[in-house]
C-alpha cells in the first residue's frame, strides 16, 4: 500500500515547498496539506486536498488521519526563534504539545512514521560553536531551543519505550524564495535578498560578523525526505541529527549579493536577535549523518545566491 503523507504547518516557509515536492513523488492525493491557517500558495491548493488543523487538537488530528487513511506524519508547526522568545508560553505550549499529540498517534497504531524538525537552537553558549559535534554540550537559553532539546529527548523517549519510527534533523538557518521565513533569528539571509532586488539596500538586525550555520531550502527539503526514505537500521540516532550546508555572516552575504547589485548598501542595526545569535555555533559536524545515510549538501553560497536572485527575479 502506498503512504499517506499528512503535513501539520504546511502553510509555512518550509511546508509550502515540502508539500510540493513530497507530492510530486507519493501523488497529489497522496500528501494531505493542512495547517491552523490557509496557504497563500495557489499551487499547493490546487494540487492536492488541504484541511484547516490545529494540531493542538488531538481529536482533529485522529479524524483526519482516519479520513485519509494516513500513515505518514511531517510536523512542522511551531513557534520560532525570535517569536516563541516574545510569547513564551506559546512557544513553550505549542512547540511541546504538538509533538506530544503527533508522537501518541504513532504510540497508539494510528500513522507509521512521524517527521520533526530540531534545530542549532538546541545548543547554547558554551557549545562548542565551530564544527560543533553531534554529541557535545547543550545549554539552550531561548525559550525555543529548550523546546527543542526537550523534543529531541522526547523523541528518544518514544522510539526506546515504544518503538516509535521518529525521524528528526537539527535545521540550521533555511533560506528559500518560495515563502517568508516564519518568525527565526536566521531571517535576514531571505530578507535581504527581497530588498535588494525592490530598494537595492537592506539594515541587517544581526551584526556583520555573526557568523552562522545556513541551508539552501533545496537541501533542507532533500534532507528531510531522505531521512524519512532511509531504511529504519540506518537512521541510528533518533533524538535528532546534525546537518550542515553553508555558513556565513552579514557581511559575506552582502558581498555576494553586490556581485549582482553592485550599488547594494548594507547598514546594521542590531536588535534582541542578537543576543539569540550569540549563543549558537557558527558551523556544524554532519559526519553522523553523513556515515549513517550519506547526507551531502550541495549548495555552496556562491550557488544559493544565484538561485534565489534568478528566481525572485522572476
Ligand atoms: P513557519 O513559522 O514558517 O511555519 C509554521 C507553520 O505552523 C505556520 O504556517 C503556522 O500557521 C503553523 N501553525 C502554528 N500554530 C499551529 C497550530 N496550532 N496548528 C497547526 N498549524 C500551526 O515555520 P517553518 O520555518 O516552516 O518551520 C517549520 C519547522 O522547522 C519548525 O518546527 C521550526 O522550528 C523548524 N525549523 C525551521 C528553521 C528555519 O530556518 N525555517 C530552522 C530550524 C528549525
Amino acid at each position: 500500500m502506498k503512504d499517506t503523507i499528512l503535513v501539520i504547518g504546511s502553510s509555512g516557509q518550509i511546508g509550502t515547498e515540502l508539500v510540493m515536492d513530497l507530492r510530486s513523488l507519493f501523488g497529489n492525493n497522496h500528501v494531505i496539506a493542512s495547517d491552523i491557517r490557509p496557504s497563500i500558495s495557489k499551487e499547493l491548493l490546487e494540487s492536492g486536498p488541504f484541511e484547516i488543523i490545529d494540531v493542538m487538537d488531538q481529536n482533529r488530528l485522529i479524524e483526519v488521519v482516519k479520513k485519509y487513511k494516513v500513515t505518514q506524519v511531517y510536523l512542522l508547526a511551531a513557534l520560532l526563534s525570535a517569536t516563541a522568545e516574545k510569547n513564551i508560553e506559546l512557544g513553550w505550549s505549542l512547540n511541546m504539545q504538538s509533538l506530544s499529540n503527533v508522537l501518541d498517534l504513532a504510540r497508539h497504531k494510528h500513522i507509521k512514521k512521524v517527521y520533526w524538525p530540531s534545530s542549532i537552537a538546541v545548543f547554547g553558549p558554551t557549545t562548542p560553536q565551530t564544527f560543533t559535534p553531534q554529541h557535545t554540550i547543550m545549554d539552550p537559553n531561548t525559550v525555543y531551543g529548550i523546546s527543542k532539546l526537550a523534543g529531541e529527548r522526547w523523541c528518544q523517549y518514544y522510539y526506546d519505550k515504544f518503538d516509535v519510527d521518529v525521524r528528526s534533523l537539527r535545521y540550521p538557518g533555511l533560506i528559500g524564495w518560495k515563502a517568508a521565513p516564519g518568525g527565526g533569528t536566521t531571517d535576514y539571509a531571505v530578507h535581504i535578498f527581497h530588498e535588494a532586488i525592490k530598494n537595492n539596500k537592506y539594515q541587517s538586525f544581526l551584526s556583520p560578523d555573526t557568523t552562522l550555520p545556513m541551508m539552501y531550502m533545496n537541501d533542507a527539503i532533500r534532507a528531510t525526505i531522505e531521512i524519512m526514505e532511509s531504511p529504519s537500521e540506518n537512521v541510528k540516532i533518533r533524538s535528532s541529527y546534525n546537518i550542515a550546508g553553508l555558513s556565513f555572516n552579514p557581511q559575506e552575504l552582502s558581498q555576494e549579493i553586490k556581485n549582482y547589485f553592485p550599488n547594494f548598501e548594507m547598514s546594521y542595526q542590531e536588535d534582541y536577535r542578537q543576543e539569540i545569535a550569540n549563543s549558537w555555533p557558527k558551523s556544524m559536524d554532519d559526519s553522523i549523518a553523513t556515515k549513517d545515510w550519506n547526507w551531502k549538501s550541495e549548495f555552496d553560497l556562491k550557488k544559493m545566491t544565484a538561485d534565489m536572485i534568478k528566481n525572485l527575479k522572476k
